[in-house]
């Protein structure tokens, strides 16, 4: 009778294609003892702490870097794990390290402002007084009304900054269920359209130029503020100190550029707009190194067993701006994974595959330090003067935070569907934790990328959206770091990191472009 056997055949099908579907294992022993761990016994905050309170900002290639990196080796020592080492990935310019800032305003009334100095520049000659003025240039043709007027200036350079306050007004969104429906949903990306084709003014002067026409006119400092952002300073590196190659001769050949923040900046830029002079007084100090020096990532693992030439990584960059010790980006990022290793070896795993921990330098400056060691470690198959190395076949995974320190509520497949059922049942135990997405969306702007990008597996997990944390400014410290979720996190970390060591395969990688 096929008509009426064609119907249970159909059954029977969808049944095994569940239960195949279903056949990702999930070692919940083994959960119950990192849950146990990560959730009663965490030192995750105790990292956050010491990394974002007594280490502070770790600008790449600073000796604030050296140092923090150094305290880095031997606490993944204290935890156990081997072969522990800073691996240099390329020659990084001089260091850099800020000692000092100081900006007061004394005339037409006395205020201290908070800023401070943009990477890479040089420092003042001593304390110095100058007057405050205000310069427009933006094409060549701006230059002239100033030239020879600038000696011995504080020049204020950008245009006021509006204060954003939707922030304060609107608080901070936390992503809604909604919202978290909606990642899972769309599985199709709307076509981005194409940005409009930017016809640049010749005339146009580039921040190279304008920084350039400010030393030669000998002014005393270039003050600046980019950002509308209540309290904050932002302000990164010197434009064209990547070009430079964050030279020494490049340092002390820029002028002395400081950042400050909207409110202060704005004060000093409305009264010189009444035609009221303004007298500020600056000092900047920063140490600039002697020689060209190698900027390394730091990596420590615990060795596999049956599998141990194959490797599974977990990472998170290590390197911040200069203004604040960035507890969030990416400080929590780094606390998570180490407790991460740190609960793997408390609670006895003796993982397949090796499971290695890499904390990056160079992702602030462009995801420096990770593209190297993919290159050197894995190679990429798509460029042929990398090539493909031996190690292209042995990496399984990498997982990575820095998305801010809100918890994970699900992961980004990167496109990569054939991870999803891994990705996917080993969320299971963490249901209570309200980690539920599987998002096929890429996201970008770190590290994994530079897995992805060379057709391995590389994922971000999807975080909450948490108040405070700075974004690269002056204002990213401890406090506002929420500690339940990192140790949520560093729970996740973990058992995903546990059971990609563990599996029968390594995780799937995308089909072959
Ligand atoms: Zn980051």
């Amino acid at each position: 009778m096929p008509t009426r056997i064609r119907p249970l055949a159909t059954i029977l099908l969808l049944v095994l294609a569940a239960a195949t579907g279903d056949t990702v294992p999930v070692d919940w022993a083994m959960v119950a003892k990192i849950r146990e761990e990560g959730l009663q016994h965490s030192q995750v905050m105790e990292y956050e702490s010491y990394i974002a309170d007594v280490l502070g900002a770790r600008l790449t290639n600073s000796e604030d870097m050296q140092r923090a990196q150094l305290w880095l080796e031997g606490t993944m020592k204290q935890i156990g794990l081997v072969g522990v080492a800073a691996e240099p990935f390329m020659d990084y310019g001089v260091t850099w390290d800020n000692e000092y800032v100081s900006l007061q305003m004394l005339e037409p009334d006395y205020a201290p402002m908070v800023a401070y100095p943009i990477a890479y520049t040089r420092g003042t000659d001593g304390r110095q007084v100058a007057q405050a003025v205000i310069v427009d240039v933006q094409v060549r043709g701006d230059l002239e009304k100033y030239r020879g007027t600038l000696r011995g200036m504080a020049v204020l350079s950008t245009p006021p900054a509006p204060i954003d306050m939707t922030p304060l007004i609107n608080g901070v969104p936390r992503r809604t269920q909604a919202e978290l429906d909606s990642l899972q949903r769309v599985v199709i990306a709307p076509a981005r359209p194409a940005p409009p084709r930017a016809v640049r003014n010749p005339e146009l002067l580039t921040p190279e130029e304008k920084l350039a026409f400010f030393q030669a006119e000998g002014v005393t400092v270039v003050l600046q503020c980019e950002s509308g952002w209540l309290g904050a300073v932002r302000g990164y590196g010197r434009p064209g100190a990547r070009a430079d190659g964050w030279s020494r001769l490049g340092m002390l050949a820029s002028p002395v550029v400081v950042a400050v923040t909207p409110e202060h900046y704005n004060r000093m830029y409305r009264i010189l707009k009444r035609g009221i002079p303004v007298k500020v007084e600056v000092e900047v100090r920063n140490r600039i190194g002697e020689q060209v020096e190698q900027a390394a990532n730091v990596v420590g693992e615990i060795p596999g067993t049956d599998l141990k030439d194959q490797v599974v990584i977990i990472g998170a960059h290590f390197d911040t701006w200069q203004a604040s010790p960035n507890a969030s980006d990416n400080t929590s990022g780094v606390a998570v994974a180490l407790e991460a290793m740190r609960i793997l070896k408390v609670v006895g795993a003796r993982p397949r595959r090796t499971i290695r921990v890499v904390l990056w330098g160079g992702e602030e400056q462009g995801l420096f330090g990770s593209r190297a060691y993919v290159n050197q470690h894995f190679g990429n198959p798509f460029d042929s003067t990398v090539g493909v190395k031996p190690g292209y076949e042995k990496l399984s995974v990498y997982f990575n935070q820095d998305y801010g320190p809100g918890q994970y509520q699900g992961i980004y497949l990167q496109g990569n569907e054939q991870a999803r059922a891994m990705l996917t049942a080993w969320m299971a135990p963490f249901a209570d934790f309200g980690m539920t997405v599987v998002s096929n969306q890429s996201v970008g702007s770190t590290d994994h990328v530079s897995f992805d990008e060379v057709g391995l597996p590389g994922f971000q997990f999807l975080q909450d959206r948490v108040p405070g944390g700075g974004g690269h400014t002056n204002l990213d410290f401890y406090d506002t770091v929420p500690g339940q979720d990192l140790m949520k996190n560093a729970v996740v970390m973990a058992s995903y990191a546990y059971h990609a060591a563990m599996a029968d395969t390594r995780v799937p990688r995308k089909s072959v472009r």
